[in-house]
């Protein structure tokens, strides 16, 4: 309807605009009519009246560009975390991905055993990798590790008690925290020991009628240091089997490689804790592993049967585009020779700090080039691991500094990049930690950099 009271175009003739058909080839007509009467809404409530119908379609197409703007997008982790939580963890191998997109697009042999014709399991992708990995008699997956910890204590330790050392009661991000994933599993948290030391002779104590497991959960993100004690898994494991029961651990990260052959610091492995008697573990797929998010169970056959035939599991089980991507990422783990190249978040702890350097360099420049006022400087730093794997080693690395007024402004900029940069103020510089920015993104990053120079 056109409007006799306001010098405002009309819907239709805006529609009839060149620049109208345009949106409507990229947003769809509903959208679109949508769009363009909203803007005339706000022109008429505002008493603004543009003399150009132009004007009206300009800001109908912003709109409408950030409506169907996806809001989960790429970014450039220059925040020194590697396996950032907020920033989605591992970043996978592209064969990984390409599995994963492949398997969302198509139909699969996801419960599908092309050899009899007949149903197969869904979880038998990557228990079979899992197992012959680890050495674990069998494998089941899930959601992901606090899926995994919670699903183990429902099956079992439902209505009974499980012991924990004081000093492992640990929250991590996202509200997992032990005693509170033991409440809702049903199972009754016994606290064991003191926060710095607990003894072989606390848990024997603590063995009842009523007790399930003996449970050893990873000190994730934090240390204890100084007059501290803790019993060692093999003690442990040994304790519940001399009760009859078993011994579960929750190694959080977990590496299926003993790190300290590429010269990083070392994190406990299923292996290792199977070795040393524990009957189940549980762990992550998209921390160390490098995989997707997911909750990996391995240890003996009839605990993950029974841990299988709970109905939780159903509820807790993995899609099929990440058990392809998982599929993908353990079978890099059949050739350790190549694994620090092929999977991206070992390439990326193992990248030497000459590499970061060089790469801090080449951006400095760009950046200098952009910026003549500020102080940009390549400084040495150290980065993070992240996700609570090794919370107290950091590994040498390069960042880009950039110094100067208004920080937040030049870091909220950045963020506001086409593929938004996320760097960190410290020390009143803002840090770009350069180990995650590898060289084949380095053009891409380059370039975005030259935006608008009235927004710098
Ligand atoms: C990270 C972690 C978890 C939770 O794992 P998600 O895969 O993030 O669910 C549980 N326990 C420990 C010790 C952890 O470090």
């Amino acid at each position: 309807m056109p409007d006799s009271a306001s010098p405002l175009p009309s819907l239709d003739a805006l529609l009839h605009m060149p620049a109208a058909e345009a949106l409507i080839a990229r947003f769809g007509r509903t959208a679109t009519v949508a769009g363009l009467r909203a803007e005339l809404a706000a022109c008429r409530a505002a008493r603004a009246f543009p003399t150009l119908p132009v004007a009206i379609l300009d800001a109908a197409a912003d709109a409408l560009a950030r409506r169907f703007a996806a809001s989960q997008r790429p970014v450039f982790n220059l925040t020194g975390t590697v396996l950032h939580t907020n920033l989605g963890r591992a970043p996978l191998p592209p064969v990984a991905a390409a599995a994963a997109a492949e398997a969302l697009a198509s139909a699969t042999t996801l419960e599908f055993d092309l050899a009899t014709g007949q149903r197969g399991h869904r979880d038998e992708h990557v228990a079979r990798l899992l197992r012959e990995i680890t050495g674990a008699e069998a494998a089941t997956v899930v959601n992901n590790n606090a899926a995994a910890v919670l699903l183990v204590l429902n099956t079992l330790a439902l209505g009974r008690e499980v012991p924990v050392s004081r000093g492992e009661l640990i929250e991590i991000g996202g509200a997992f925290r032990i005693p509170e994933i033991m409440s809702r599993a049903g199972a009754v948290l016994r606290e064991v020991g003191t926060t710095n030391r607990t003894h072989p002779h606390d848990f024997r104590a603590a063995i009842g009628s009523e007790t399930a497991l003996l449970m050893r959960v990873h000190q994730a993100n934090y240390a204890i240091a100084g007059f501290t004690a803790a019993v060692p898994p093999a003690e442990l494991a040994a304790i519940a089997h001399a009760a009859g029961l078993p011994m579960v651990e929750d190694l959080g990260s977990g590496s299926l490689v003993d790190l300290a052959a590429w010269g990083l610091p070392h994190e406990p492995t299923p292996q290792e804790s199977l070795a040393a008697g524990a009957d189940l573990v549980s762990f992550s797929g998209d921390k160390l592993l490098g995989g997707p998010q997911a909750g990996l169970i391995v240890g003996h056959a009839d605990l993950i049967k029974q841990i299988n035939s709970n109905p939780l599991k159903r509820a807790l089980r993995l899609d099929k585009a990440r058990l392809a991507a998982l599929e993908q990422v353990l079978l890099l783990y059949l050739d350790p020779d190549r694994l620090a190249q092929e999977l991206p978040t070992l390439r990326l702890l193992t990248r030497p700090p000459a590499a970061a350097r060089a790469t801090a360099e080449r951006v400095v420049e760009s950046l200098c080039a952009l910026w003549p006022d500020r102080a940009i400087a390549v400084e040495p730093c150290r980065s993070q691991i992240g996700s609570g794997a090794l919370p107290i080693d950091l590994l040498p690395s390069y960042a880009v500094t950039i110094g100067g007024k208004a920080l937040e402004a030049l870091s909220a900029w950045l963020r506001g990049l086409p593929r938004p940069v996320i760097g960190r103020i410290a020390e009143g510089r803002l840090w770009l930690d350069c180990r995650c920015l590898e060289p084949a993104d380095e053009a891409a990053f380059i370039a975005q950099l030259r935006g608008p120079a009235d927004s710098r």
